[in-house]
């Protein structure tokens, strides 16, 4: 099978190269350094033995397996992002080691005390006796995602190694700039040309998502009427109350920190206010999509009760719709998740198949036309000096990629 030695080599030649995004830059990538990575993926999927191996002006990595069946198999595609968060540093990413973990906590940096404990992050206890690969915790580790890249690369190589599984075609795709929304904004599904496709960019081993969900951002704009206080009797008109009765009129209990699982919320994300002018910014989310057309007009209702109130305009509100939950595209096609969950069952991996309470890049391709559920590629912990990755998942990860290539091929 595929060796441990030869996973962790290639992962710390990802890691090491910094790959961070910038949501301040316009530019695709959003920052040159993501070039150094994607050039080296590029050649590396062509010496693997890729064919039609393409990087675009974008940095956009495409590439192909040919299928080695006489039948009609449907394409299917793997994903990728090889950008880091910015959330944390990624400059000087120091991988260590840690063969046999005793289920102990493992000092990361002694010098500046800092511990990576299972006393905090109870999930370790799920890998002892395995190989972590964890920082040395100055920096973050990008295993989001490029234990999804080192999976998808190292689950190639295999199948071209090993004629005998019989697979279809299969194309790889790997993106920059998905921490900062735009990996998905790109990518060209046409030329990607896949029945669907898998984002390897979950978390803990087992992991299947196909649902995340429906998301709106809303601006909320409160326009008051600034008099002297000393004269202002009948006159002054307070634009930071008037925010305060929009902001109690919705329901507090519906809020992130009151919600899980299929819940909904509304949540405020910011205040300014003066006399004369009051913002708020809300994001809006639900899963269901009726329920969250229902929070938009909770919101527009409240605002004409409040201008009724008022007698005049003092309240514009602005909703953009961001995302939706990839269900809708991905039930009629429920196969898909069906063949990767008996992967998983195959190869002994127990599925755990819940809904996002966000978005991915597989939500927006979804609705490009490429259906596209997550699944795990193995971190835990991300966007942090706290990440890590137990060899092991990433190992179950490449199996769980070639199982699917092969079930679909036999599907067919
Ligand atoms: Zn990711």
């Amino acid at each position: 099978m595929i060796s441990k030695d030869h996973i962790i080599k290639r992962f710390v030649s990802y890691v090491t190269v910094d790959t961070q995004s910038d949501p301040n830059s316009k530019s695709t990538p959003s920052t040159k350094k993501q070039w150094d990575l994607a050039n080296k993926l590029a050649d590396e999927l062509k010496t693997i033995g890729m064919q039609d191996v393409s990087i675009d002006e974008n940095a956009y990595i495409m590439a192909t397996l040919p299928s080695n069946v006489d039948h009609k198999v449907p394409t299917i595609g793997f994903i990728a992002h090889f950008d880091t968060s910015p959330d944390f540093t990624a400059t000087n990413v120091k991988p260590q080691i840690i063969e046999y973990y005793d289920g102990k906590d493992i000092v990361l940096n002694a010098e500046q005390d800092i511990v990576l404990s299972p006393d905090y992050f109870e999930d370790l206890h799920l890998y002892k006796g395995q190989t972590l690969i964890t920082t040395d915790g100055t920096t973050l580790l990008g295993a989001d995602d490029k234990a999804g890249i080192c999976e998808i690369v190292s689950a190639m190589e295999y199948l071209i190694l090993h004629p005998e599984i019989k697979h279809g075609t299969i194309r790889v795709g790997f993106t920059p700039d998905e921490e900062i929304g735009r990996g998905a904004h790109k990518f060209d599904v046409k030329k990607f040309g896949a029945d669907w496709a898998y984002t390897m960019d979950g978390s803990q081993i087992g992991e299947l998502e196909y649902e995340n969900f429906n998301a709106a951002g809303v601006v909320v704009k409160v326009k008051g009427k600034i008099v002297h206080p000393g004269y202002a009797k009948g006159k002054m008109i307070n634009s930071m109350y008037i925010a305060q009765e929009f902001i109690n009129s919705l329901p507090r209990m519906e809020t992130p920190e009151h919600t899980e699982g299929y819940e909904g919320f509304f949540h405020l994300c910011s205040i300014k206010g003066e006399v004369d002018e009051t913002q708020l910014e809300y994001i809006i989310r639900d899963h269901d999509r009726g329920h969250f057309e229902a929070r938009k007009e909770v919101m527009k209702k409240l605002t004409e009760e409040l201008n009724a109130q008022y007698d005049r305009e003092v309240i514009t509100t602005e909703i953009k719709d961001q995302y939706y939950n990839m269900k809708e595209k991905v039930e009629p096609v429920m196969h898909i998740v069906d063949i990767a969950e008996e992967a998983m069952k195959q190869l002994h991996i127990k599925p755990l198949i819940k809904a996002i309470r966000g978005g991915t890049d597989g939500s927006q391709l979804s609705y490009m036309g490429l259906p596209c559920p997550n699944i795990f590629a193995g971190g835990h912990n991300f966007h942090g000096r706290y990440e890590y990755v137990p060899v092991e998942s990433m190992i179950k990860a490449t199996e769980v990629i070639c199982k699917i290539a092969e079930l679909t091929a036999k599907k067919a």
